[in-house]
């Protein structure tokens, strides 16, 4: 596979002489198969030159697919100007993930109504197919196609392309699940050593790649005023792929802020960490025009067994959850991005009400807050542990942030997951979803 950067930018296109280095425009990144197959992760402003070279380079119609993280301007806005959009003849199609609140061509179409852009999307000269991707292994072309939620205040996937008998991993924008990534080693002897299930997940979906290509964003001085933004470090990025065993990390979606000195000085501090970690990793900062060979490697298909099938997924819409929180304003959130993916959603206001709620009710998933006056969240996960009906039972624990100590005493206490307040509604959708399909019993 080859795989070429087009746009190596965060937030919004930076050009001028403090960017010529690593590069002005968004999020682009073509991945070209050994057969031809043209795979575009992402549509920022990088799309404007990659369409200009496709067209230039063609032999007769193109056939491409256009891989959305998520519909945030960075990802998106070249999407207008992609040329081989105004060719009859070519075939698009364009993914991204499923269960927005509109549909993944509404979406595209918002950015291109009149008042925006001169040309609608319906007036385009080129056959395009929006497909909306949930969790779970795709077949493009021939081609396995990976998808895993990401940690974002959208609704966002990471994508894994293995083709050729090599894999490459795109996990942009994204950020650490927990603070804390590893277990405290003085208190738990854990065989596995990261802590929160979406960071496993997360070091899981690189296994073995040969390029993974990981947004980081901020530093580590950086990243305390920007949590909850949706970005990584460069140690975070670090300590998974070199967990994971990947080959060769490449650094992207840098910030508007950082010129080229400050994003070498990442690529040096990176390569540091690595070495300091004992990682065999390459790792680098992406730039404009960077072209890599991805060669055979390692883990050429990942297990998929965390996943659930199409027919799964659907028997996990309409599913009984109970939400326990005393603040009401954080019970409405919850029931806004539950019962917008189909589940029937109950309230509790204290650990007490909740506990009466799963014995008459039997709910299917909790979502419960650590902190509250009357019983609080961890006497909660306590009592259903050490029953057998509920001992299964999937909890989603709420936490506040910096609160290291009961973060901690909720992952020892056998929460299934944990999302940090404050949260968007695709977040807590998003581990919901995660949560269901991989709960013990309906997937192995
Ligand atoms: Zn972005
Ligand atoms: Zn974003």
């Amino acid at each position: 596979m080859r795989v070429r950067f087009w746009g190596t930018r965060g937030s919004i296109a930076t050009p001028g002489p403090d960017t010529i280095r690593f590069g002005g425009n968004t999020s682009c990144v073509e991945v070209t198969t050994n057969d031809g197959g043209c795979f575009i992760l992402d549509c920022g402003t990088g799309a404007r030159a990659l369409g200009g070279a496709l067209l230039a380079n063609r032999s007769g119609p193109l056939s491409v697919t256009i891989l959305l993280s998520h519909t945030h301007w960075d990802h998106i806005q070249g999407f207008p100007f992609f040329a081989p959009l105004f060719v009859p003849g070519n075939q698009i199609t364009v993914c991204g993930p499923e269960g927005c609140a509109r549909s993944l061509r509404e979406v595209l179409s918002g950015q291109m109504e009149f008042t925006y852009f001169p040309v609608e999307i319906g007036q385009l000269p080129a056959s395009i197919a929006f497909r909306e991707l949930a969790e779970g292994v795709h077949e493009m072309g021939g081609v396995r196609i990976l998808a895993q939620y990401l940690h974002h205040p959208a609704m966002t996937l990471g994508y894994r392309i293995e083709a050729d008998g090599a894999s490459v991993a795109y996990l942009c924008d994204h950020e650490p699940f927990a603070e804390t990534l590893t277990h405290d080693p003085a208190s738990v002897a854990e065989d596995e050593p990261i802590a929160h299930e979406g960071d496993r997940r997360h070091a899981h979906f690189m296994a073995g790649a040969g390029l993974v290509i990981h947004d980081a964003q901020y530093t580590p001085e950086e990243y305390p005023a920007k949590r909850n933004w949706g970005h990584s470090t460069y140690e975070y990025a670090v300590d998974l792929a070199g967990a994971a065993g990947v080959r060769e990390l490449a650094l992207t979606h840098h910030d508007p802020a950082h010129d080229d000195a400050f994003v070498e000085n990442i690529a040096r501090r990176a390569r540091a960490y690595a070495k300091e970690r004992g990682y065999s990793l390459h790792v680098r900062c992406a730039n404009e025009g960077l072209d890599l060979t991805v060669e055979p490697h390692g883990v050429e298909h990942l297990v998929a067994s965390r996943f659930a099938s199409h027919a799964e997924r659907e028997t996990l819409r309409g599913m009984r959850i109970l939400v326990v929180d005393d603040d009401p304003d954080i019970r409405a959130l919850a029931r806004l991005a539950l019962t917008q993916d189909g589940h029937s959603v109950t309230e509790a206001a204290s650990g007490r009400e909740a506990l009466a709620l799963i014995e008459v009710q039997a709910p299917d998933l909790l979502v419960l807050d650590l902190l509250m006056p009357v019983q609080n969240g961890l006497d909660v996960l306590r009592i259903l542990r050490s029953n057998t009906a509920t001992a299964e039972l999937p909890v989603v624990v709420l936490t506040a942030m910096d609160d290291e100590l009961y973060t901690r005493a909720g992952f020892e206490g056998g929460a299934t997951d944990y999302v940090t307040k404050p949260f968007t509604i695709p977040q807590l959708a998003a581990r919901v979803r995660a949560c269901l399909t991989r709960s013990p019993g309906r997937l192995t």
